[in-house]
């Protein structure tokens, strides 16, 4: 039995840390024992890159589960593979491209953990054609904390299925799951990147592509104002047939913590505008590698060191096509004015709702942003998260720092059956983090 020692965890925004013992097994047998034995609240962390405190248990217990990654079997017929909950999809690409595969949905990040991303009902630039994890699943295993393994057919509506997909770790640990995987002609995808010159072209763009391309992402400007308010890059990629040659990735390192003025309203503006100008007003056409092109953050390792000791703050929200467009105007606005935002925003469509109670994903346009932590931020976060309330969308609990109980409430309309089953299937209220006390997410009663 692996033994537990304490530990400072942080966001990866680097905002939210707190201490917990933690323990890092080997082997996935130890689990149940590792949830049974004690009597304090209990969570599992993957590889910690939920922005906020999704992941950290203050003076409770964290397991580790980054060692628990094997790769258990690839049905090249049936096009799924299964895994232990650890595995990372960054293995899980390089392991299955040379074989043709690729799993069907894969977050901006090769270091998130499978078991993390079906704990967040994670999504991908193909949203809105393969939704999320959570709609390309065969099947999962759980241990509850009272020490039971469940067997979750991902075709099932159960509660408890339900409870576990974006249910942010709660319902207990995910030990294996078995994921649908697509079919690649080659290594690399034919990427096409756009100019968009204001955000009306951008969002009339995204809806034409959304039903013909399966790759859409949008890199927006998020300093740009006025007549050129939503400027940005619009990319499409679609697999290619022919493929690359390319080294393996040589990751860098940020070697220490930027100073904080380093990154200020001038740089980012400079940086924002040289980005925009780089593509051609005729748009260019390339192939790229998979991992290049999924996680192109993940060659720095570290970057967010770059926002210095205080670290940075994410926003991600997703609103209804219908109000989209004043919304985000709106937003965009706020941001500009405040100078606060960060390097490129992201902007994409969404398509069909998680399954999940908590689950993210629903119709509409998804914005993300970084912001660096200062004292006008929260005012700022505070500001968005209304709009994002106001126009009948919600923010992504993966990124969160920052969301009050009682939007939590006004824009996660099924939290009440979500507390419930929490309620029947950890009546203990063992499995817990910061992130659960902070926004009540068993009710207001028991956190
Ligand atoms: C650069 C970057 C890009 C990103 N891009 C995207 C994106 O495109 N789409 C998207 O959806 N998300 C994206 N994310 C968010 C990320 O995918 C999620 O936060 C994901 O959950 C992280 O996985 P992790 O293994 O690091 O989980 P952690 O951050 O360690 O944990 C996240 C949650 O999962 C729970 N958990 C972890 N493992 C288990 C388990 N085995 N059983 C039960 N619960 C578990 C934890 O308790 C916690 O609540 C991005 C993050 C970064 C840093």
């Amino acid at each position: 039995m692996p033994t537990w020692a304490q530990k400072e965890l942080q966001g990866w925004g680097r905002v939210l840390r707190s201490t917990a013992e933690v323990a890092r097994p080997e082997r996935m047998p130890v689990i149940a024992g590792l949830l049974t034995e004690g009597t304090a609240s209990v969570l599992a962390r993957g590889n910690g890159r939920s922005y906020g405190d999704a992941a950290l248990n203050k003076g409770g217990q964290v397991i580790l589960t980054s060692r628990l990654d094997r790769l258990l079997d690839l049905d090249e017929v049936g096009n799924w593979v299964t895994v232990e909950a650890g595995a990372t999809f960054g293995d899980l690409v390089r392991t299955l491209v040379p074989r043709g595969h690729l799993p069907a949905v894969v977050p901006g990040t090769g270091f998130a953990t499978v078991g993390g991303g079906l704990a967040n009902d994670i999504h991908g630039k193909n949203h809105h054609c393969s939704g999320s994890i959570g709609q390309q699943l065969d099947w999962m295993e759980l241990r509850t904390p009272d020490g039971q393994l469940h067997h979750l057919m991902g075709d099932d509506d159960s509660d408890l299925l339900r409870a576990t997909l974006g249910g942010v770790g709660l319902t207990g640990v995910i030990e294996r799951a078995r994921i649908r995987t697509e079919r690649v002609p080659s290594n690399a995808v034919s990427l096409k990147r756009e100019r968009m010159g204001h955000l009306d072209e951008f969002l009339a763009r995204l809806r034409e592509e959304q039903d013909r391309t399966p790759y859409v992402v949008g890199w927006i400007d998020a300093m740009a104002r006025g007549a050129q308010l939503g400027r940005g890059i619009l990319e499409l990629a679609r697999p290619s047939e022919q493929g690359v040659t390319s080294a393996p990735q040589r990751a860098r390192r940020v070697p220490t913590d930027f100073p904080s003025l380093a990154l200020n309203r001038w740089s980012v503006r400079v940086f924002n505008e040289l980005y925009s100008r780089r593509i051609p007003a005729q748009g260019r056409t390339e192939l790229l590698p998979y991992e290049k092109f999924l996680f192109p953050l993940d060659a720095i390792h570290d970057w967010n060191r770059i926002y210095g000791h205080r670290g940075f703050h994410q926003f991600q929200c997703v609103v209804p096509f219908e109000s989209g467009a004043a919304a985000l105007r709106l937003m965009l606005g706020l941001i500009a004015d405040s100078g606060m935002g960060s390097f490129l925003a992201v902007l994409k469509t969404m398509g069909a709702s998680g399954r999940g109670y908590l689950s993210f994903p629903r119709p509409g346009f998804t914005l993300a942003l970084d912001f660096p932590n200062g004292p006008r931020v929260a005012d700022l976060m505070a500001r968005l998260e209304s709009i994002t309330c106001d126009h009948g969308g919600r923010t992504y609990l993966a990124k969160d720092s920052t969301l009050t109980p009682g939007n939590m409430r006004q824009m996660y309309t099924q939290l009440d059956r979500f507390s419930e089953v929490l309620a029947q299937v950890d009546p203990l209220g063992r499995m817990a983090s910061d992130l659960s006390r902070r926004l009540q997410l068993r009710g207001a009663a028991i956190t």
